[in-house]
């Protein structure tokens, strides 16, 4: 009999899964809104839905499943299989794995969303090759998470890899977290945004206010990134400084995991050459030595579909381990 696995990527917004052969090819997908507003039992309906659809389409049955793997926005206890909250889903405490399993007959494992992405990453993207990395996501937050001998480092509790949150300079800004000066209070989208809507408002660059129509408001990273690229030189120096500030975090990062590799992903990467060099430069000039001749830093491969491919890897990993 075949063997197949399901990856289950769980977003704010929607809901990707896929049936994936023994090899991790995608063999058939589905999406749904989460329709996160309708409350737990409906988000679970519809990633039970989802793995129906793949299941139809594909002739595939249930007893063919070996694994389902969950991604999931946390913080979450993948041990227990519990999803502990999250800001754009409405839930609390929720023995996700336990619920999932009882209506599919189906082994799930749970993992959070940024260690999914490493997993990904590690094995079906950039990291195929390597034995130690670390992925770090620059989206609306900044996440990461990390590979040690070929195996997600997950912490004692699943809090491990939080680069966003590692203190870049303490007189800086506030973190959403409630400390100052975090990575993700200077590099992420949403701080990037931030300068962008202060520079714009105190009549520092026309052009951004252009593009959003004299609504500062509207201002955001991709804005921002417009500009930049049209040339206004407020904008690129927002763009620059954040490089500059993700160049220590890289350089920390360096320092403390000597990995041979850092993978970057996530939306604010589109922009990558209006940061990048500043950020390895300034990596370069913090990272011991030692470690740094070991490292490449590289842009993540698997784009769009890293949700997916990463919880197909949390179904997978045993196996990928075992095989490799
Ligand atoms: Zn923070």
């Amino acid at each position: 009999m075949k063997e197949y696995y399901l990856g289950l990527d769980l977003g704010g917004t929607k809901i990707l899964t896929g049936l994936a052969d023994s090899e991790g090819k995608i063999i058939t997908r589905s999406r749904r809104d989460t329709e996160a507003d309708l409350g737990e039992d409906k988000i679970i309906e519809n990633m039970i839905a989802t793995i129906e659809d793949v299941l139809e389409e594909s002739d595939v049955s249930k007893d063919q499943i070996i694994t389902l793997g969950i991604g999931s926005p946390g913080p979450l206890d993948s041990k227990k299989g519990i999803i502990i909250e999250n800001a754009n889903l409405p839930w609390k405490n929720v023995p996700l794995v336990e619920r999932m399993e009882s209506a599919l007959g189906i082994k799930t494992l749970l993992q959070n969303d940024a260690n999914a992405a490493a997993l990904g990453e590690k094995w079906f993207g950039a990291g195929r090759n390597v034995e130690n990395m670390v992925y770090i996501t620059i989206s609306t937050g900044i996440g990461g998470g990390a590979i040690i001998n070929k195996e997600l480092f997950t912490g004692v509790n699943d809090n491990a890899c939080e680069i966003g949150h590692t203190v870049i300079d303490p007189n800086g800004p506030l973190c959403g977290c409630g400390n100052h000066g975090c990575l993700e209070a200077f590099s992420s989208g949403t701080s990037i945004g931030k300068r962008a809507k202060e520079a714009a408002a105190a009549g520092e660059s026309k052009e951004m206010l252009e593009l959003a129509d004299n609504i500062v408001e509207d201002i955001d990273a991709v804005i921002c990134a417009q500009a930049a690229y049209q040339g206004d030189q407020v904008a690129r120096d927002i763009f620059k400084n954040a490089g500059y500030h993700l160049g220590i975090g890289l350089g920390n990062v360096v320092n403390t995991f000597n990995t041979e590799m850092i993978i970057l992903g996530g939306g604010v990467m589109k922009a990558s050459d209006l940061f990048l060099d500043e950020a390895i430069k300034t990596m370069e000039d913090i990272a011991l030595a030692g470690s740094l001749e070991m490292v490449t830093v590289k842009e993540a491969e698997l784009g769009s579909d890293i949700g997916l491919m990463g919880a197909i890897a949390v179904a997978m990993e045993d196996r990928l381990v075992k095989n490799d």
